[in-house]
């Protein structure tokens, strides 16, 4: 990507083991030290030895996007690591991170994580399962990877989860070849009330472009007016708002959507 696209970018500084082990813990953190040979982790997702600094700089950038209401732009992605299992290109959890920071630096105590990726953020939802103040919803595409994130809910393996529900997690599962305006339809009637009536200090945003239909992993074919929409109408979700990076493959389109979306959440509808 381009950044001289961005005239308007700030850098940030790196974020500390501190701020990591809010989310993850530390013996998960040490596995991602001190390597001097690249490991694979799973078929798609792997460490070297810079991961450890690059986990720490997407971490930070994310955090001042927090603090400024912007965007970060930012690699790794993180919505598909849960506190102690990396996968789907992912090590660490950046909006996880970024929501414990929010609340616990910026006194934002209830956080909403809007994830539109086309792939369910499972990390995201396992971490914040069970917690009352975090609102995580989710429109992706299903049933495709990484699998969770369907009508009823289920783990990794497929299994149901005990204890059924989360209050606390709406996931809105969309069929594949989903273009604009089912995809809008079922974002503005149902994702937006169900963010409004929780009612949030801040809505936080992963934001991939993988839902497009240029993209070689998308099932879905979103045009780009749909994000200028999506980010436009998530601007006037809540008092706050900023957004991370998650997937998006295509590196053509790449730079112009993210300026799509930058331009939708200048322009609240
Ligand atoms: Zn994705």
């Amino acid at each position: 990507m381009l950044i001289s696209a961005f005239p308007d970018y700030a850098s940030a500084e790196p974020a500390t083991r501190v701020d990591l082990e809010r989310v993850h813990p530390a013996s998960y953190l040490d596995s991602f030290e001190n390597l001097d040979a690249t490991q694979w982790i799973d078929f798609d997702t792997f460490v070297t030895p810079t991961s450890a600094e690059a986990i720490k700089l997407a971490v930070g950038v994310t955090f001042e996007a927090v603090r400024r209401g912007g965007f970060a732009l930012v690699r790794p992605p993180g919505h598909h690591a849960s506190q102690e299992n990396a996968m789907g290109f992912c090590l660490v959890n950046n909006i996880a991170i970024a929501t414990r920071y929010a609340q616990a630096e910026l006194g934002l105590q209830r956080v909403a994580i809007l994830d539109w990726d086309i792939h369910h953020g499972n990390g995201t939802e396992a971490i914040f399962w069970a917690d009352p103040d975090v609102f995580y919803v989710s429109l992706h595409a299903w049933p495709y990877y990484p699998g969770t994130g369907g009508p009823r809910a289920k783990n990794a393996a497929g299994e149901d989860i005990p204890g059924g529900e989360s209050p606390t997690t709406l996931n809105i599962p969309l069929p594949g070849g989903t273009g604009d305006r089912s995809y809008l339809q079922a974002f503005e009637q149902i994702a937006c009330p169900a963010i409004e009536t929780f009612a949030p200090d801040i809505v936080l945003v992963s934001i991939g472009f993988d839902a497009h239909r240029d993209d070689p992993l998308s099932p879905t074919i979103l045009t780009d007016q749909a994000f200028y929409q999506l980010a436009s109408r998530t601007a006037s979700l809540a008092p706050r708002f900023a957004a991370v990076l998650e997937g998006g493959y295509n590196l053509s389109t790449l730079p112009r959507l993210v300026e799509t979306t930058v331009a939708g959440f200048e322009n609240p509808s």
